[in-house]
Parts: C-alpha cells; sequence; structure tokens
C-alpha cells in the first residue's frame, strides 16, 4: 500500500545513500517512524536539505508505504530546534532521547502519544529548560513503552508512600527504609534519587520550571538510572556513550552556577 501524503514529523536521523540520495528515519505523527528515501538530498542545492537536518520538525510530502521504503519528495512548515543543533550537551541529551523513542516501539506503529512526549522534551530543551532533567523524566517514562512497568507509587511490602526509598529488584519497585531488609541486594541507591525518580515518573513536564537539582543529586539520579537501564533495558546507544564520556569533562566547561 503506497499514498502520497503529508505528515508532521521529526527527523530521526540520516545517512547517506550511494552518491547522492539519502536515507531519513522521521518519526511522524500520523505513522509512526517511517524510513524514506530522498531522491538527491546529498546535492547541496537540494531544497529538502534544512529540513532534514536533525532536530527539525516539518510537515514532510511524500509517498508514504505501510512497509518497506516510502519516498520522501518535499517539506514546507519547517521549524529547526536551533538550541539542540549548535549546543554540544543539549545536543547530546536531545540525540538519546531521540534514540530512546527510535529503540522502544516498531516502525510503522502509530503512536502519537510518544510522538507528542519526544517532541515536547525536544522544544522545551530548545527553549531553554533544564536538558538533563527534561532528558531524566523522558527516560523514567519510556520504560514503559519497552514494556518494563515499575512500581514507584509505594512500598511493595507495607504500601507506604512517604519517607525514604530504595529500589529493588526483587520487588520490582521501591522498598521504605524499614523494609530495607527484606532485599539485601537492592539497589542501595541515594535516597534523593530515588525521591526525584518517584516525581519524574508522574509529572508533566510543566512542572520542571519548579525543580532545581545539585550537581551532586544529578549525580545520583543519573547512576540510579543507569543501573535501572542494565537490568531492564539492556540498550547500548552511541549517544548514551557520548553522554557518559561528557559528564568526565562537563563539569569543566560548564558554567559554573546553573540556575
Ligand atoms: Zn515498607
Amino acid at each position: 500500500m503506497a499514498q502520497i501524503g503529508e505528515t508532521r514529523g521529526m527527523i530521526l536521523f540520516s545517512r547517506d545513500y550511494k552518491e547522492k540520495d539519502k536515507l531519513i528515519k522521521i518519526f511522524t505523527e500520523s505513522a509512526g517512524k517511517v524510513m524514506f528515501f530522498a531522491k538527491g538530498a546529498h546535492r547541496a542545492n537540494n531544497p529538502l536539505q534544512t529540513a532534514i537536518q536533525p532536530f527539525t520538525e516539518a510537515v514532510f510530502i511524500g509517498n508514504l508505504k505501510t512497509d518497506g521504503l516510502s519516498f520522501l519528495n518535499s517539506a514546507k512548515d519547517i521549524k529547526p530546534l536551533r538550541k539542540l543543533q549548535e549546543d554540544i550537551f543539549l545536543n547530546a541529551y536531545g540525540s538519546y532521547i531521540l534514540g530512546l523513542a527510535d529503540s522502544a516501539i516498531e516502525d510503522h506503529i502509530y503512536d502519537p502519544a510518544l510522538y507528542g512526549f519526544t517532541k515536547d522534551a525536544l522544544q522545551r530543551m530548545n527553549d531553554g529548560a533544564d536538558g538533563e532533567t527534561i532528558m531524566n523524566i523522558f527516560e523514567v517514562q519510556i520504560m514503559q513503552r519497552f514494556g518494563v512497568a515499575l512500581n514507584w507509587q509505594s512500598c511493595g511490602v507495607c504500601q507506604k508512600t512517604t519517607g525514604a526509598f530504595d529500589y529493588s529488584s526483587k520487588y520490582n519497585g521501591i522498598l521504605c527504609q524499614e523494609h530495607w531488609s527484606m532485599d539485601p541486594h537492592r539497589y542501595h541507591a541515594d535516597p534523593r534519587a530515588v525521591y526525584f525518580i518517584r516525581m519524574f515518573n508522574s509529572i508533566n513536564y510543566d512542572a520542571i520550571n519548579t525543580i532545581n537539582l545539585k550537581l551532586e543529586t544529578k549525580k545520583a539520579i543519573r547512576q540510579t538510572l543507569d543501573q535501572l537501564y542494565d537490568e531492564y533495558i539492556g540498550l547500548h546507544l552511541k549517544s548514551k556513550k557520548f553522554i557518559d564520556q561528557m559528564s568526565e569533562w562537563q563539569d569543566v566547561l560548564k558554567p559554573k552556577e546553573e540556575t
């Protein structure tokens, strides 16, 4: 099945194909993730050039197939996210978010909720919200799309919802301090990290303006999220590896006081 159509979409990635053509993967709002072939798109003067840059949203027009390769002809209403294109940190966080979105669902699966959630994350980073916090919220909530449902609500033993918590693989969720002894292999995570991951699991991005995390807390959250991802998701994305390397020198490069 093929149809000439147009759909709003976000560029996931593009790569050169032969000398002058490109393969472009787009997360479309109306047809999920789709791989497009764009003839001549690798030529410098091709009008598609700006539309297929990383971190660009546009309305893409072409021959859309429900399986196999689709064909991209043109684009309109092109909206580049300039800050993500230019800032090395935001670029890294945004690339990881897109990588996760690309890994979480199969191609051609209609998922406007994930599309909106992904687009919103990138847009807010571009508008100046804290990139790491946005990325963390995205990481926590997208776990469900990988089929991983964890109990962040209450202690797996007594259902308590307040106090200090740790994460337990045995209970696939949190344990209150009184019940830490029920699982000697619990994560031994920083309780502040668990506190924020619980929060990130249930908030929307609007709440982010009220969150201001210290570097130390960010590191603890990163560590716990990495542990969760190693255990439940097991992805090895290049973009994540880059973020890991980046964290080694970002303390030096970033301005001292982030607001
Ligand atoms: Zn308990």
